[in-house]
């Protein structure tokens, strides 16, 4: 067991669920994901292997089949997963955020006839929020929905969705324009759906089709998709909560708990990147002695212990701040921050002390290195966290003189 990151305060139970699911990413993860990888192919052995464990109901409440667990353990596994490979973290995520959208924000009905199912992971979750022309300037949606007697029409082109092709519950924000009065930010009229769907590629549902994977320089294996919706109906109960107009609130509170897990992703990414670097170091001999005796690979491999272990107790911090049921906003935009961006510079300069061998798609670094920029970018980038960090200080710290 690795001496850095450790938690401590951890009941028997979070410590054998971690346990065994470090098991199952050095047995069953950590061989294949490089190859699987490579092909770009989803790890479907994985995903089963998971849902026999329970991931994809960790955190949703026993009465509904799961196991009622805490943020912290969920992101403490997500950490461990990303650590094998941070793709298979990316199709628990978006699963989780939905379940924890209708456990929040749902109606009873709603969370009866979801939850369960997502539990034993027969039901698989997708959000989409952004469209092709905008992601951090959320208010700016432009997919509109019109009530049409029973239902909503949904008209508008979504992007980027993880999931997108094997989800089978997509949380689709839209702008409805009901009740709006006159100079209302925009923000209000934003409304979250809850959308049922086939698996699969094409025309899954009359009037939504999802055109195919968008191919991408790392985070392979997950499939990222667009979401077309050319007149597509969803029954009026299939509003989340059943109100409109609060969808922007229940979106942001989803991600303020998907940018814990993304900090915990960029955590088990960086972890790995320092097991890589460190074997390397003590493994390759330059000028007459492992590079590791080289006082500046030491350094490195000081400052990258340093990062993974801070942003681990940032990462922790969040999580336990969530759970306690305190606001956590401040603390999930820092971890956030800090995780992806240490993720990267670790994952760098592991890659450094690879030397050439780091280019090569026989070491793991090559796609640790294609893999971790994309945490700067998921769940609002760098910049949009130093926002959200930036306010609330000034809010916290209001010069009272
Ligand atoms: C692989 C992948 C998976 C994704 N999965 C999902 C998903 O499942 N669901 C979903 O809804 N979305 C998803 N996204 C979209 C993601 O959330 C957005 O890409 C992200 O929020 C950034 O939006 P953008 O790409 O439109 O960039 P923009 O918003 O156009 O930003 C471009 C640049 O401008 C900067 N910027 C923007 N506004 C400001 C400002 N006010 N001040 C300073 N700088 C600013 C940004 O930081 C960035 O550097 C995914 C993206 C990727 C790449």
């Amino acid at each position: 067991m690795s001496r850095l990151a450790q938690t401590h305060g951890l009941t028997d139970v979070q410590r054998e669920i971690l346990a065994t699911v470090r098991d199952f990413v050095d047995k069953e993860i950590l061989p294949v994901a490089t190859e699987l990888e490579h092909r770009d192919e989803y790890p479907q052995a994985i995903v089963d292997g998971l849902r026999e464990l329970g991931l994809f109901g960790l955190m949703i409440p026993e009465e509904y089949g799961g196991l009622g667990e805490s943020l912290l353990t969920y992101a403490l596994c997500v950490e461990e997963i990303a650590r094998g490979w941070m793709s298979v973290s990316g199709i628990i995520n978006t699963h989780f955020i939905v379940a924890y959208l209708l456990q929040r924000h749902g109606t009873q009905e709603q969370r009866e006839r979801f939850l369960p199912r997502m539990a034993a992971g027969e039901v698989r979750g997708a959000f989409s929020m952004s469209e092709p022309g905008l992601g951090s300037d959320v208010a700016a949606i432009t997919s509109k929905a019109v009530r049409d007697g029973d239902a909503y029409v949904l008209t508008g082109q979504k992007m980027w969705l993880t999931n997108g092709g094997t989800s089978t519950l997509v949380a689709v924000l839209c702008r409805t324009g009901e009740g709006r009065a006159e100079g209302d930010a925009p923000h209000r009229s934003l409304t979250s759906f809850l959308v049922e769907k086939e698996p699969g590629f094409g025309e899954v549902r009359p009037g939504l089709t999802i055109p195919g994977k968008i191919e991408k320089m790392g985070y392979k294996g997950v499939d990222t998709t667009e979401f077309i919706m050319d007149g597509l109906r969803v029954p009026a109960d299939r509003v989340l909560g059943g109100a409109t107009g609060r969808g922007f609130y229940q979106m942001m509170d989803g991600v303020e708990v998907g940018r814990v897990n993304v900090a915990a992703r960029g955590c088990g990414v960086a972890r790995r990147a320092f097991e890589l670097g460190i074997a390397y170091a003590q493994q390759r001999h330059t000028f007459g002695r492992p590079i590791a005796q080289h006082q500046a690979v030491q350094f490195k491999l000081a400052e990258m212990a340093t990062k993974v272990e801070a942003a681990h107790a940032m990462m922790v911090n969040a999580a336990r701040k969530k759970d306690s049921g305190e606001r956590n906003d401040l603390e999930a935009g820092m971890a956030k921050y800090l995780a992806s961006e240490y993720c990267k510079e670790v994952v760098e300069d592991a890659f450094r002390i690879h030397g050439g061998y780091g280019f090569s798609k026989e070491y793991e670094i090559e796609r640790l290195y294609r893999e971790a920029p994309m945490l700067l970018i998921g769940e609002g980038t760098a910049e949009i966290q130093k926002m959200i960090i930036g306010r609330r200080l000034l809010e916290e710290y209001r010069y009272q003189g």
